[in-house]
């Protein structure tokens, strides 16, 4: 990973900006453009980008329309302080955000990033408790092998521990049940025989917990960046939900990854039929165009606040700016007049279908897994006995590189329980990819795990 630090003084007054080269890939590329779903660096080199930028652009890169919207926005304001104005592109991305989102959830508050849309979303549900006078309820449950964010709280919650170990004095809460993980049941278990102990796993950390200390649980309905793709079985989510129900417990659903339209669905929690009491947004909701995110609350919950202080205790200075939701605004525009949602399911399910079939001609494909535009493949040196490679060996990085020396950007993901082992990358293009650039993506992984395959054997990797 390389990391843009910041600008040092290099000789008289020239400011440099420095990055922290990357271990494993010396051949960092400056990105000069992109066009719809492909990139090309500084050196001409084009690559198409078949994870959305971190699975982010969902309407592809350079679209007119966007571009246009951004600069007559510049025209007229860019920003606009909240406590003394607000501003018609805001307003309007509210109103349409509660137009096109299930059941009530009507109130958006609009942060820069998926991380601060989790924090906004925490502290609405803290703050909800405490209107009620139910000061205890302040504790919240997550699973493992998940990724909230990158701000203390949110990765307080995160069940990723590669993330997570440089700070682990200053976290406050830890990850405390499984994932519906099936392939790698934590239970050894086989759906539908299990009965959903991943669920009911819920209640027995509640009863522990005590339910009277919680005030929401926080999950991704398809694990992303921590899981690659793992996609719950049917009725899971509905019995999460009860569970919550049952104990006074808010569910609080990150979609930053899977919201507006990337599964299939405006929000993926559509697919198991369940509205979470709050919803964190963020990447699809501008498509990369401007940081943008959001907490989006249901009625229920904003109304003990609403009758109570009437505001929430949240708010930075770039939230809700006219710059960015205009864009948010536009990129909604742009999703429902061209049927992206739908394009989602029906492109997703040839994509998932032509990764299946790499998954039968390459032996390291353990699973391919996902819904709508959000997919994954998990590797394995033991496709029996679903063995992981050794970590050492680093294997989903050299998948990733070799795929971008073909020219297919892909994203890499971890697996393990604790989300720092195991290998997988998620496939997850534009929404706007035409079936003839899905087709040269899914050859362009064949070649990728051909030369993968074929280099574990050469160099006579002893994988396990
Ligand atoms: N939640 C999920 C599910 C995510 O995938 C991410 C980012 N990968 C975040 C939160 C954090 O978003 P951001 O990087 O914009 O802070």
């Amino acid at each position: 990973m390389a990391l843009l630090l910041g600008w040092r003084k290099e000789g008289g007054s020239v400011m440099k900006s420095f990055l922290i080269k990357p271990v494993l890939d010396e051949n960092y590329k400056k990105i000069s453009h992109g066009k719809g779903v492909f990139l090309y660096d500084e050196d001409g080199k084009r690559y198409i980008d078949g994870s959305s930028g971190a699975v982010t652009c969902s309407i592809g890169h350079g679209v007119e329309e966007i571009i246009e919207v951004m600069n007559e926005q510049a025209q007229k304001i860019s920003f606009v302080y909240r406590s003394h104005f607000t501003n018609e592109p805001a307003e309007k991305l509210a109103e349409e955000l509660a137009r096109v989102l299930p059941g009530s959830l009507n109130f958006s508050f609009f942060v820069n990033s998926g991380s601060e849309a989790v924090e906004t979303a925490l502290k609405v549900a803290l703050q909800y408790w405490q209107e009620k006078g139910q000061y205890r309820k302040t504790k919240i449950i997550s699973r493992w092998m998940s990724y909230h964010g990158i701000t203390i709280g949110s990765l307080s919650l995160s069940g990723h521990t590669d993330r997570r170990f440089r700070f682990v004095p200053l976290l406050d809460t830890s990850p405390t049940i499984h994932p519906p993980y099936c392939y790698r049941c934590p239970y050894d278990l086989t759906y539908p025989d299990c009965q959903l102990k991943c669920a009911a796993e819920l209640e027995v950390a509640i009863k522990r917990i005590g339910a009277d200390h919680i005030a929401a649980f926080i999950a991704e309905p398809v694990i992303g960046a921590a899981g690659g793709a793992i996609t719950p079985p049917h009725g899971y989510y509905q019995r999460l939900k009860e569970i919550c129900g049952k104990h006074n417990i808010l569910f609080i659903a990150d979609e930053v990854m899977t919201g507006i339209g990337r599964t299939g669905k405006m929000l993926a929690s559509e697919h198991w039929n369940f509205v979470p009491d709050i919803v964190a947004l963020g990447k699809g909701l501008s498509a990369g165009y401007t940081p943008l995110a959001a907490a989006v609350v249901s009625d229920h919950v904003m109304e003990p606040i609403v009758m109570g202080s009437k505001m929430i205790m949240s708010g930075h200075t770039y939230s809700a700016n006219p710059q960015s939701t205009a864009v948010g605004l536009a990129v909604l525009n742009y999703i429902e007049k061209n049927q992206l949602v739908s394009e989602s399911l029906r492109k997703g399910s040839i994509l998932l279908n032509e990764l299946r079939k790499l998954q039968v001609k390459y032996s390291i494909v353990g699973e391919v897994r996902g819904v709508g535009m959000l997919t994954g493949m998990e590797f394995v040196s033991d496709i029996f006995k679903r063995i992981p490679f050794r970590k050492e060996i680093n294997l989903t990085n050299f998948i990733v590189m070799k795929a971008k020396e073909n020219g297919l950007i892909v994203y890499p993901s971890s697996t393990g329980i604790e989300g720092d082992s195991g290998d997988a990358i998620l496939i997850a293009p534009p929404l706007t990819i035409t079936e003839e650039e899905l087709q040269l993506l899914i050859d362009l992984l064949d070649k990728t795990l051909y030369e993968v395959e074929k280099h574990l054997q050469v160099s006579e990797i002893n994988p396990a």
